[in-house]
């Protein structure tokens, strides 16, 4: 597996996590119209639908195709939001902007890197850029959307990027209201620098204040841009009629911050111990070949 993922170089590397993947309903109006790993959910409402995450420039076509299976019509897309601006979450969005006619909604810091494309990254440079895409309204921390009866709330969790955007709403199911959370992520990729980063100088403090937000956010329904982040398939193959829905699971969420977190300390305590080069914009030139992007791994986006 980690074989494969690793497949390295820009172009090639993440690929099997567009793999097609079926569309479900998760929970409450809230369906799985994403891939492999990179997913996508749609907000269905009578009065039009919100889509979280645009996956990768290929992942387009595909989450069309499952809006459609599912048997809803892509016009009625209102609203295209996204957990973060890496080219795996928000490399499709520029499509199926185009194609929904929907309005993007971003809190402002990563509204910024759709617009740049996703380069001038504070961790990945210009390494791995995607079409770019602009907002339509900027939401504020707290900030809500609503299409139809649904609510979304942005909590504006920086980090993994400095605009990373937790989004919660609240389902029914069986009368039960259940509090869903969109995680944004709050992984720290190996090729991190969290310390002395010249271009994001306030990186830990961000990941700290982010894992405070989270573990006060109610949380019955973990979900994130990883279907590994909340073992999806695993999950839709318990699925099964009359059985409770195994989506439903509070203890999801502390432990997979405890992960993230415990995963946070670990890349922290190595960095301490052994820092890294310095940072590309603070390295010297190299002394022959022009300088060119470093190859960004599968496995080191998440
Ligand atoms: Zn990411």
């Amino acid at each position: 597996m980690i074989a494969l993922l690793v497949l390295s170089a820009v172009a090639a590397a993440p690929r099997a996590w567009a793999e097609p993947r079926e569309p479900f309903h998760v929970v409450g109006n809230v369906y799985s119209v994403g891939s492999a790993e990179v997913t996508s959910f749609l907000i269905a409402t009578p009065k039009g639908h919100v889509l979280i995450d645009g996956g990768f420039v290929e992942s387009a076509p595909q989450i069309v195709r499952n809006i459609d299976k599912l048997g809803f019509k892509l016009e009625d897309v209102k609203v295209l939001v996204v957990s973060h601006a890496h080219f795996d979450h928000a490399g499709g969005l520029s499509e199926l902007k185009r194609r929904t006619g929907a309005q993007v909604v971003a809190s402002r810091a990563d509204a910024e890197a759709m617009a740049r494309g996703g380069k001038g990254d504070p961790q990945f440079g210009d390494a791995i850029p995607f079409a770019p895409v602009y907002a339509d309204r900027i939401v504020q921390d707290g900030g809500v959307v609503r299409v139809g009866p649904t609510e979304l709330v942005a909590h504006v969790t920086p980090g993994h990027t400095q605009g990373c955007t937790t989004w919660t709403t609240v389902q029914r199911e069986e009368e039960q209201p259940l509090h869903v959370v969109f995680n944004c992520s709050v992984s720290v990729p190996d090729d991190y620098r969290l310390l002395g980063n010249p271009r994001y100088p306030r990186v830990v403090d961000d990941y700290e204040r982010s894992f405070r937000t989270l573990r006060a956010l109610p949380c019955d329904v973990l979900l994130g841009p990883h279907a590994s982040f909340f073992q999806q398939d695993e999950r839709r193959a318990r699925m099964a009629d009359g059985a409770p829905n195994p989506f439903v699971d509070p203890a999801a969420c502390g432990a997979y911050l405890d992960r993230s977190e415990q995963a946070f300390r670990a890349h922290l305590e190595k960095e301490r111990s052994a820092p890294p080069p310095a940072a590309p914009a603070a390295a010297p030139a190299q002394p022959s070949a022009a300088p060119s992007p470093p190859p960004v791994s599968a496995s080191r986006l998440r």
